[in-house]
Formats: structure tokens, sequence, C-alpha cells
């Protein structure tokens, strides 16, 4: 076996589909987020981050950067161990108290990362309950897809939040047969959002459990950052709400919030949770200064929707091809591949500014785009300049302008 050709036929073929991914070598400095230094080949440069997903710039506020400097000089860098040996620090037991309290459930569970913590609760459900048919939205994240593959039990995928596609695959299978139906409140790549309350009532009237990511939307929406089930005043419809720590509340993480029984039975069954080092109270300090921060503070909140419509109209009247949505997510479609890498390239080199292409398998072939993310500490000036940048990479590159 020629090892060696293998692998690089396998890069090669990404790289002729414009799918070959480069990671950006960046600095990010406390106190001038989005600015950060870029690592290029070439040498360092300044420059104007945006796609980050610390949506809140949470990862550099004060409070949170001051909790851990606090937890490290008390008790030290991790946890030593998993939650069930040596690993459940007071921290960890405190955090999971504010997030179930946050989103109205009798329980919490936290895990090492968003992704882990679909992966592990929805693979671990399905299997305790047997013979048990996920319902999955078309566009769910990767994550809950490979935990959906990993129960071993059956799937079914439903039209993106096509109310009535639901509705048949629930009446497709017995009343009594264990159904969950699994989606995402805000979809993170066309920014369109669920109609949770919904989706839930008809879930329940077929005696389904209902399971949601509202990764994009925790610490965003709501009254206290609950997400959109807060926001719309549906969290008690929900059973199962998965949330990351990651983004919003600019830390690192992920968790469940549900009933007690639900989070009994994945603690205990989940190898995902059970054999893996938990999070270090340093993490977790942050973290809780982050929730207990965004539980009080709408601040951060409001200028957030408002610089992320600020932005899409700035798009609009530019002529840009921005896609329209109601939430805090602004793309713009470039709808070719290689295309996509090339404007990214021509903003990081020419301008100084970073946004990440997103092509296939993020998002279906044909739909690639640039998805910037703006926050609160974006500056009217940045946004000027930004317009600029892509108007005349648009210019150049004789790009389509219609959305
Ligand atoms: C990012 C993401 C996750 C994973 O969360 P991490 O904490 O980054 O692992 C899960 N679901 C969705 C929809 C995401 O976008």
């Amino acid at each position: 076996m020629d090892y060696e050709g293998k692998l690089s036929e396998a890069l090669t073929s990404l790289r002729n589909e414009g799918r070959y991914r480069v990671f950006a070598d960046i600095v990010r400095h406390r106190g001038s987020f989005p600015r950060a230094t870029f690592h290029a080949p070439e040498g360092e440069k300044e420059i104007v981050v945006w796609c980050s997903n610390d949506y809140l710039g949470m990862g550099q506020n004060e409070l949170v950067t001051s909790a851990m400097h606090e937890a490290v000089d008390l008790v030290g860098a991790g946890s030593g161990g998993t939650r069930n040996i040596s690993g459940t620090t007071h921290y960890h037991v405190e955090l999971e108290k504010e997030i179930a309290d946050l989103h109205q459930k009798e329980s919490a569970l936290l895990f090492t990362s968003g992704y882990i913590a679909n992966d592990a609760t929805l693979s671990t459900l399905a299997r305790v309950f047997g013979d048990c048919l996920t319902i999955s939205d078309e566009l769910n994240h990767a994550s809950m897809i490979e935990g959906i593959r990993r129960s071993g039990g059956p799937k079914r995928v439903w039209r993106h939040n096509d109310l009535e596609h639901l509705e048949e695959l629930l009446q497709s299978v017995p009343l009594e047969q264990p159904k969950i139906v699994a989606f995402e409140s805000v979809y993170s790549m066309d920014g369109d959002i669920a109609p949770i309350g919904e989706i839930c009532d008809l879930a329940h009237k077929y005696g389904a459990l209902t399971y949601l990511d509202e990764v994009h939307a925790v610490g965003l929406y709501g009254p206290r950052g609950g997400g959109i089930a807060e926001r719309d005043g549906v969290l008690d419809k929900v059973d199962i709400i998965e949330g990351t720590l990651a983004k919003g509340f600019g830390v690192m993480g992920g968790y469940i919030a549900a009933s007690e029984a639900v989070v009994d039975v994945v603690r205990s069954y989940a190898p995902g949770f059970i054999f893996s080092t938990s999070l270090s109270p340093v993490l977790v300090a942050g973290i809780l200064a982050s929730v207990r921060h965004l539980k009080a503070s709408n601040v951060e909140r409001e200028v957030h929707q408002e610089r992320a419509q600020t932005l899409r109209k700035m798009l609009l009247d530019a002529g840009l091809p921005v896609m329209m949505c109601e939430s805090h997510i602004v793309p713009v479609m470039v709808k070719d591949p290689v295309l996509c890498k090339q404007v990214a390239d021509d903003l990081l080199n020419d301008h100084n500014i970073y946004v990440q292409p997103i092509n296939y398998p993020t998002v279906p072939r044909g739909t690639e785009r640039l998805r910037f993310t703006p926050c609160p500490l974006h500056t009217d000036e940045m946004m000027e300049s930004l317009v600029h940048a892509l108007d005349d990479v648009w210019t150049r590159r004789k790009i389509r302008r219609a959305a």
C-alpha cells in the first residue's frame, strides 16, 4: 500500500474543489478585539476579525478574565480528573445549577464542548429508549448528525423547518414508538430561526421528545440570555436544550439542560461524558462570570442586534448580495467555492480583513458564502471599510451582485 500516495490523493481532491482548509494563524489582543495580529507566511500584520463566534466579545470581558485569574491562583490549572474520579469541582456544580436555572429545567450537565454534548446526548438517549426514531432537521449541525448516527437507531430527515413534512414523518410510525425531534433554534449559516413552539406542539401531539440546539442563541437572545425558546416564552415545551459556552458566552464547553432523569441517564451512560477529563475549573470560573453577567445585563444583546442590522443595511445599500434573515448572522453569497476562497484571500491580503470562506460540506454546494458576525465591538468605521473592501473585490472579480 502506498500510504503517502493515498493521503496526497485525498488532499488533492479537496484542493481541486476549493475545499482545502487553510487555518489563519491569529492572535487576539485583550481589549482591542475584533482587532488581531495575523501571522502570515510573509510576516505579521494587523487585521480586523469578521468571523468570530465570540458573538458578544465575552471572551475578553474583564469580569470573565478576572474570574479566571482568580481561579487559577486559587485552584491551579486543571481539574485533574473525569467527573467521577476527582474532577467534579465546586465550580462545575455551581455552573450546572446556574444553567439549569437559565433554561428553567430541573438539571443540567456540562461537557467539554457543544459538539460532545450533542453527540453524547443524542446517541445515548436513542440507545436507551430502544428502537427510537430520531427525526432530524435537514440543516442540523454535524454534531447532532453524528450523535444520531452513532445511536444506531432509525433516522428520518425532515425538510428544513417544514411543519407539514415533520407531521408526515411523525405519523409514519406507531404512536407508542419512542421518537426524538432534533432541531436548532438559530441556524448559523443562513441565520434563520425555527418556530420552536409549533415544532414542539406537533412533536408532543405524536408523543415525541423535543431536542433543541440553541448554540447560536444562548447568551444572545431572551431576557436572560436563555435563547430563542426563552425569547418566545416556550422554554417549558422543549424537553432537552443543548448549548455551548464557547460562542455567546465566550469561553469553552457545552451542556444540556433537561429533566433530572434525562440528565442522570446521560451522566451515567454516555462514554463521551464519562471517560473524559472535566473542564478546567479556570474555564468554569470564567463561564460562571459570563453566564451570570448575561443573565442580568441586556446591553450586550441590544448592541449586538443593532450592529448586525446596521451592517446588513450598509451591505444592501452597496448592492452586495447579502442574505436577509432575522438573526445576528450576516451571510454574503458568492455561490462558487473557488471564487469564495479567492474573495476571502483578497480581503485578507489587500484589505486586512479576515473572514473565513464557508464552503461545502459546511453549506450545500452552490451556496458558498462569506459569513460575517458583527459583534458589539465592531465600530461604524470598521463596517465602512469592510463594505468598501467588498465593493472593491466584487468589482475587480466581476462577481454577481443580486442576492
Ligand atoms: C459550534 C456548534 C456546535 C458545537 O459547539 P462547540 O462548543 O463549538 O463544540 C454545536 N451545534 C451547532 C449548531 C454549532 O454551530
